[in-house]
């Protein structure tokens, strides 16, 4: 069939997008879901710092490529033995799909999915297809699997959970990303209980979700860092006890301070090697750093060996939330249906496919939350 997608041809051109246009919004042949896998009509597609990341190729990944990853849609037709999707249902995407037989997903880490991993980085569905032409015939890359920046999308089934057809889509398609990867980090990763004291750097989609996160599990205090002030004033909108200019040159100190000494655990959201290694410093002695955004992967970390056992430090990797999606976006879900986790409140812009280079440099001046795409 034929429809229009974001597609990236080059990375780390210069800035502002909005003149250099890294997405070219095009006509595209998109071939029909084969078996297990289905077409969707996406409604509305989240733009996330890992787009950008691919963007300014600071996480590199195989071009031409179908941007976007953080998603909500409406399935339009099914492949050849789908038998637990039909026509009509919502869907949110997971960025990882899980094949249910590697040994990650066999002991319940479909996070680690093998097969899935292996699709992401060469930029295939899960099966090894690519499913979509340009206008010169050329086959572009699929984007995690899901490739959102688009009208229609085919996916594989494993890259998809159904949710309730009356969900709004702008919000659910959050869920596929922000929410599972913060909230994930604070209560998969992390297992934060009543009382625990969590900090959290950066307060971008994610880190707002791992704070949302930290306040449904009844963390106590729970201190936001970010240099934006209206970032902070946002996250102690949601529910943080602190916040904490990072600027300042007594973040440390101050964070100490408020947590008696060091906190529980530190969530870093950034994806930066130096904010990780402050994040670890304001753990108290026996606290877990969980890292949670994604540094540029020649990037080292330093901190002193020893500490991890003369102090009994954890250091954890926490990757799309350690989540289990079948599990997760339903339980996500429900609390905010019940108002205990207030996702819409990260949406801060909607926009036209048009108009997603502009996106783009919103998120790269650090100017938005979660833009959404309606489509
Ligand atoms: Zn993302
Ligand atoms: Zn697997």
């Amino acid at each position: 069939m034929e429809t229009r997608g974001a597609v990236l041809r080059s990375m780390g051109v210069d800035t502002p997008y909005a003149e250099s246009m890294p997405l070219r919004v095009e006509p595209l042949q998109l071939e029909p879901p084969g078996p297990g896998e289905l077409l969707v009509r996406v409604r509305a597609a989240g733009v996330c710092h890992s787009d950008l990341s691919v963007v300014n190729a600071s996480r590199p990944r195989p071009v031409p490529m179908v941007l976007g990853h953080e998603a909500a849609g409406d399935i339009e037709a099914v492949g050849a033995g789908v038998t637990d999707f039909t026509v009509g249902d919502r869907v949110v995407f997971s960025f990882v799909p899980s094949c249910g037989r590697c040994s990650f997903c066999a002991e319940g880490r479909p996070v680690l999915c093998a097969p899935g991993a292996a699709a992401n980085a060469a930029g295939t569905l899960l099966s090894g297809a690519r499913r979509w032409r340009d206008a010169e015939g050329q086959a572009c890359h699929h984007h995690l699997g899901v490739s959102a920046f688009a009208e229609y999308t085919v996916v594989s089934e494993r890259s998809a959970v159904r949710i309730d057809p009356d969900l709004p889509a702008e919000v659910a398609a959050l869920f596929g990303c922000a929410v599972m990867t913060g909230v994930g980090a604070a209560v998969n990763t992390a297992s934060v209980r009543p009382g625990e004291s969590v900090v959290i750097y950066g307060m971008g989609g994610v880190g707002l979700a791992a704070l949302l996160g930290a306040v449904a599990a009844g963390a106590w205090p729970i201190v936001a860092v970010d240099p934006v002030a209206e970032k902070l004033a946002l996250a102690q909108r949601l529910g943080a006890s602190h916040v904490v200019q990072a600027r300042d040159d007594d973040a440390l100190t101050q964070i100490r301070a408020i947590t008696g000494g060091g906190a529980d655990y530190a969530l870093e959201t950034v994806g930066s090697e130096k904010v990780l290694e402050q994040a670890y410093f304001a753990t108290a002695r026996g606290g877990t750093t969980v890292t949670v955004g994604l540094p540029h992967p020649d990037r080292m970390l330093q901190i002193p060996a020893v500490s991890l056992v003369a102090e009994e430090r954890s250091l954890r990797g926490s990757y799309m939330g350690s989540a289990v999606v079948s599990r997760d976006v339903p339980r996500f879900l429900a609390l905010y249906r019940a108002g205990r986790l207030p996702v819409h409140e990260l949406l801060t812009h909607r926009l036209a496919l048009d108009d997603i280079n502009l996106a783009f440099d919103r998120l790269a001046r650090a100017e938005a939350v979660r833009q959404v795409i309606l489509l």
